[in-house]
Parts: C-alpha cells; sequence; structure tokens
C-alpha cells in the first residue's frame, strides 16, 4: 500500500481567473461550504490500484487539490499487487462489467482476489481511522474496503469508472461474483443511470466523468502556440507543409493587429484554411476509426462526382482534412489489438488514389511523454473544425467532452455515455449508426457546410461542460453524497 504524493499546481483563483468557469468557481465556493463543514474531523481516503495512466489517476490529483485548498481532508492510497493471477482475474471482471468474457469466476479467483487486498490491510488500518469515509475506484481495491469496515467504524463507497446498458448473464455473473462485498459497501457511484445494477439501484448516485479545464490537455492554447506544437512536434508529417501554410497565412490574416481570434477572419474562414475533422482515441475497433475513414473517402468521392466545382460547398469538402490520432503503439506494449487495428487503417488508407492520402493524416501520439501527449491532444482539438467520436461502444467519451470545452461541435455515435453527454443538434450531431457510413458521411458534409451552426454549437457544448463536465460540477457532486455517506 502506497501514499501518493500529489504536487502542488493550480489554485482556486487560477480557475476563477479564467473568463468562463468564474461563475461556476463562485458556486461551487458557496455551494460546497455546508458540505466541507460536516465533513470536519474526517479523512477520505481515496484507493486504487494505480499512481500513473488512467482517468482515475489524472483526475484525482485536481480534486485532492481543489479540496484541500478549501480544508477538506483527502488522501491517496494505491494498493500494492505483485501478482500477475490477480491483474488477469481483475481485468476479466473489468470485462465482464462490459458484458464480455465467459462469466466464470472460481473460488480460486476468489482466493487470489482476497489475498492480494488482505496483504494491503494491515498498512490500511495503520492509516484509517474511524469516522473516515472510504472511497475505492474500480475492481481491484473492491474486498479492502469490506474488510477495513469488518475493523472500523468507517463508511465505504464504491466508485465504478465501467458500465453496460442491458444486464446479460455475464454482468450477472460478475455482479453475483463480487455479492460478498457489494453487501458491505454503504454506497455506490456511476457514471450513468443505466449502468447500475438492479441490486444496487437504491444505494447509488450517478456522477459522470468530468475535466480538469486546466489540465495541459485542456487549457487555453492560443492559436501560435497550437501551431508551435503541432508543427515542432513533427508529428503531422507530409501534412506538416500544408497546415504551417493554413497557419501562416491565418496568422498573417488575422492578427496583423496582434489579435488571434480566429473567428474574426470572416465568413468564408473555411476557404483560407483547411478545415480538419479529428478522431483520437485508442486504436479500438470499438472507437469506429475505420468507419469514420471510410465515409470521409465516400464524402470526398461524392463530392468530386456530384458537386459544383465552383461552389463554396464544394470547395470546402475538398479542402478538408481528415486526422486520425491515437498512441504509438511502440509505447503501448501489452495492446496487440491496437497495432491490428492500426494495420487495418493503413491498408484502407493504402487503397486510395495519392491525392486522398493528402487528405488523411494518421497520426501517432507520444503516450511515454504524457504532458507532451496532451498538448499535442489539446493543440489538434483546438485546430479542428469538427471532432468526431464514431464509437460503437463508449461508457463515457471524455474526448468528447474534451472537444466541447474547447467549443468544437462533435459528431458522435449513440453509444451510451456519448448520447448522454451531447445534445442533438444543439452541441453536435448524434449519428444513430456508426457504422452506416452513407449516413456518416452525409452528416459530416452537413456539419462541414454549416459553419454557423458549428459554432452555435460549439458554444453551447461549452456551456454544456462547464454546467455538467467539470471539476467543480463533479466536486460538488461528491462532496453531496460523501456527506450525505457518513459513518
Ligand atoms: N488520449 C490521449 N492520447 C491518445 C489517445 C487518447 O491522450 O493517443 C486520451 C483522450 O484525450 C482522452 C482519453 O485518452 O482523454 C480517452 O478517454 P475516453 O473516455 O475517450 O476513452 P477510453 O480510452 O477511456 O475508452
Amino acid at each position: 500500500m502506497q501514499k501518493i504524493t500529489v504536487k502542488p499546481g493550480a489554485k482556486l483563483v487560477d480557475y476563477k481567473a479564467y473568463g468562463s468557469l468564474y461563475s461556476s468557481v463562485l458556486d461551487f465556493t458557496d455551494q460546497s461550504k455546508e458540505p466541507i463543514e460536516s465533513l470536519k474531523g474526517r479523512t477520505i481516503w481515496m484507493i486504487n490500484s494505480t499512481a500513473i495512466g488512467g482517468g482515475v489517476a489524472e483526475m484525482l490529483p485536481s480534486q485532492m487539490r481543489i479540496l484541500r485548498e478549501l480544508g477538506v481532508s483527502i488522501e491517496w492510497l494505491v494498493i500494492e499487487a505483485k501478482k500477475d493471477a490477480f491483474f488477469d482475474l481483475t481485468k476479466r471482471i473489468h470485462n465482464a462489467i462490459h458484458g464480455s468474457g465467459n462469466g466464470i469466476f472460481t473460488e480460486e479467483d476468489r482466493k487470489i482476489y482476497e489475498e492480494v487486498n488482505q496483504n494491503n490491510l494491515s498498512k490500511a488500518l495503520e492509516l484509517i481511522n474511524d469516522g473516515d469515509i472510504v472511497v475505492v475506484h474500480d475492481p481491484q481495491p473492491m474486498p479492502l474496503a469490506a474488510m477495513i469496515k469488518k475493523k472500523k467504524n468507517v463508511s465505504i463507497i464504491w466508485r465504478c469508472h465501467i458500465g453496460l446498458e442491458d444486464d446479460t448473464d455475464v454482468t450477472d455473473a460478475v455482479w453475483k461474483f463480487l455479492e460478498p462485498y457489494t453487501n458491505d459497501y454503504d454506497h455506490f457511484v456511476f457514471s450513468l443511470p443505466s449502468y447500475v445494477p438492479n441490486p444496487l439501484k437504491n444505494r447509488t448516485s450517478i456522477i459522470p466523468p468530468a475535466i480538469d479545464p486546466l489540465s495541459h490537455k485542456n487549457r487555453e492554447l492560443q492559436l501560435h502556440k497550437c501551431i508551435g506544437i503541432l508543427y515542432q512536434s513533427g508529428i503531422l508529417d507530409d501534412h506538416k507543409a500544408i497546415l504551417y501554410h493554413r497557419y501562416k497565412h491565418l496568422v498573417r490574416r488575422v492578427m496583423p493587429d496582434g489579435s488571434f481570434d480566429v473567428l474574426d477572419a470572416g465568413k468564408n474562414l473555411d476557404l483560407i484554411y483547411r478545415p480538419i475533422v479529428t478522431e483520437i482515441s485508442r486504436w479500438d475497433r470499438l472507437k469506429g476509426f475505420k468507419e469514420l475513414m471510410e465515409a470521409f473517402i465516400k464524402m470526398k468521392v461524392d463530392n468530386r462526382k456530384n458537386g459544383d466545382p465552383k461552389s463554396l460547398e464544394y470547395k470546402r469538402i475538398e479542402m478538408t482534412l481528415l486526422v486520425l490520432g491515437g498512441p504509438d503503439p511502440a509505447f503501448v506494449s501489452d495492446d496487440p489489438e491496437g497495432k491490428e487495428v492500426l494495420k487495418e487503417l493503413t491498408e484502407t488508407y493504402k487503397t486510395v488514389d495519392k491525392d486522398m492520402q493528402n487528405d488523411i493524416a494518421i497520426l501517432l501520439l507520444p503516450l511515454d511523454n504524457p504532458k507532451e501527449n496532451a498538448l499535442i491532444v489539446n493543440a489538434l482539438q483546438r485546430s479542428s473544425s469538427i471532432i468526431v467520436q464514431n464509437s460503437i461502444q463508449e461508457g463515457f467519451g471524455l474526448t468528447a467532452t474534451e472537444a466541447m470545452w474547447k467549443r468544437k461541435p462533435v459528431l458522435v455515435s449513440n453509444a451510451a455515455g456519448l448520447k448522454y453527454q451531447v445534445v442533438d443538434n444543439k452541441t453536435g450531431k448524434i449519428n444513430q449508426d456508426p457504422t452506416d457510413i452513407e449516413n456518416l458521411s452525409k452528416t459530416l458534409a452537413y456539419m462541414l457546410n454549416h459553419p454557423k451552426e458549428r459554432d452555435k454549437w460549439g458554444f453551447n457544448g461549452q456551456l454544456r461542460v462547464i454546467q455538467n463536465f467539470t471539476l467543480f460540477s463533479q466536486l460538488l457532486s461528491w462532496l453531496g453524497t460523501l456527506s450525505t455517506n457518513k459513518a
């Protein structure tokens, strides 16, 4: 068991200085007073299984910094587990909660699960006191809090970051396997109402995942910084020159007076530079990259065949660039599927003509360097006209929230999480079937050719994120849950 130190970072005043967040910080400071007061004298213990990588490790430090600034005592513990068999099992539990796998869990599995958690118990008992609140993230440390509760008067909450909308035999089996522990928990937190399994329904709060608006991935980047990051990172390869030209041109046009406001460039802005359509995800078949590439190719081919070369619409589609970004497999050694998916995409790419190839960029991002990766994702999202998340399945697509925060219109599939995040025709478009190439290509063309709607959807999207999916809305929900579930 390891106690993780959280480095200093952004403070409330930094968020407040950020125009669009000003009022949510004020609301948060005001509304958090009462629950924080009621938590005085208790420590909140966050427990998970890794200090780096993954959403929990990404969000916890910013949450903890803000809560500590307001006087909450909150700590982060990571369990130690040296056994491969343990992580194989917890991965199977994870997959089963998603509905995949055979749903078979044996007594031997239970032995491994409990043994690793038991090995972390004595250290936990040294640190945790009566009256504290223990929040366990995801399945790995689930038995641990149940063991702590047998020895101390604490309340225990399980935060599940995954889920499946419909119950299946496999999900039923995994919830049955977890029942000896869930029975001991006081409360549960899921990301969406539809993910909550029946037996836990009356002991659950819903808290959707959120983003930190001041993280490297989300903080404001002025246009010249975006250019610098994309250009210097060299990831744009053949497209580098086009993009550089695009920005040089834009810079000359837009910034004679030192202003970087892209939207001031005039109504034909899309013709000044190349519109970019971007999807950034892990190379996973369920992310719908291949379908998106096919739809993009179809849109271009149809445009060449049926469009009027003199029209603005024709030129706009002709100039559009597709960017597909994901982790460089060289740094993701444990993901053979990623390599295969990338190979399939490259093969489709090779079948199209040179002109079309010039309009498609497959980018490999440096996931081994989290800060550089975050800044590149940030710059790519900010340089795009439309962000797509064409997932065939999606628990909750952080990429869509990140894009909306950056005022980008999004085109998403109707996967469970995405249709909850995006409001159709208000913050973007929800496409009913991510595998329907024809429809996807039409929606893309429609969005490209309606720049005013795109601006409006981007604007609405940012508001939606501020109201529902930032650190502050999330912390308020957490404070509510913690203060009503004290031992
Ligand atoms: N991401 C990244 N680099 C990549 C691919 C993805 O930083 O090469 C980030 C992306 O910005 C988002 C997260 O990984 O923050 C993916 O979260 P999401 O909920 O969209 O999908 P998941 O990977 O959890 O299925």
